[in-house]
């Protein structure tokens, strides 16, 4: 019984059906049931998907059944890479609401700030800087490429201008995101424990810890894992087979 209300769940998910997703979950669906790789679907959970496919209101309802901001898809990718990858804005506005730590690296060091700048999001760029993402977080793969002419990344132009100024204004912003007030490196507070995350004052702190700040700090540091970049690599190899058949 289980077993099916999880398949119901990825399904219902996959098909954006709340409804489903509803039922799925009152028939003892588990929130964060890790769905095997599919030829549809890379190994993640329900608010993986629900991330990049939407609609908000799967995300709310995951999210209130306590689905997990930090566990992983394929690649290292966060539940906050997939919303950026898809340009989601308002859906990554609720999970930095309910603590995801803005600047996540992927397997690839991708922050989701440069996964939406790879994409050309220009919205969820801005609203990801507003929020308090690095702006300057560019060693990993996709920004190492932005603006390179090679028909991937080289689209992206308003994005790029958009992090460039946010660059050369040399401001962060607090992350708590009920504040966002902007602040020079030196002066905001950096979290002692993960070091990811800054504020303008302790009470800021204080208030993120309690929004979801506590779930997410300290598993959210990078670690380039050789076997999760093996099996990345070849999991998108057998997608394109897919495609291409
Ligand atoms: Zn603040
Ligand atoms: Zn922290």
């Amino acid at each position: 019984m289980a077993k099916n209300a999880n398949e119901a769940l990825v399904v219902a998910v996959d098909h954006g059906s709340l409804e489903g997703v509803k039922a799925a979950l009152k028939a003892g669906a588990e929130v964060d049931f890790y769905q095997p790789e599919n030829v549809r679907l890379p190994p993640c959970t329900p608010l993986f998907i629900a991330c990049d496919k939407g609609p908000v209101d799967i995300v709310r309802l995951l999210l209130r059944k306590g689905a997990s901001l930090v566990k992983r898809g394929v690649g290292g990718l966060s539940p906050l890479h997939s919303a950026a990858d898809a340009g989601r804005t308002e859906i990554v506005d609720l999970l930095v609401q309910h603590g995801a730590t803005l600047d996540v690296r992927d397997a690839f060091k991708n922050t989701p700030l440069m996964t939406a700048c790879a994409n050309n999001h220009v919205d969820t760029v801005r609203r990801l800087i507003e929020l308090g993402a690095r702006p300057d977080l560019t060693d990993g793969y996709k920004a190492q490429r932005l603006g390179i002419p090679d028909g991937n990344f080289d689209r992206c132009d308003e994005s790029i201008k958009l992090i460039q100024e946010a660059i050369e204004s040399k401001l962060l912003r607090c992350c708590n995101p009920k504040c966002g007030k902007p602040g020079y490196r030196k002066t905001l507070k950096l979290c002692a424990q993960c070091k990811l995350t800054r504020y303008c004052s302790r009470d800021c702190q204080i208030q993120h810890w309690s929004v979801g700040h506590k779930k997410c700090c300290g598993h959210d540091v990078y670690s380039a894992d050789a076997t999760d970049l093996a099996l990345t690599v070849g999991w998108f190899r057998r997608l394109k087979r897919v495609f291409e058949q």
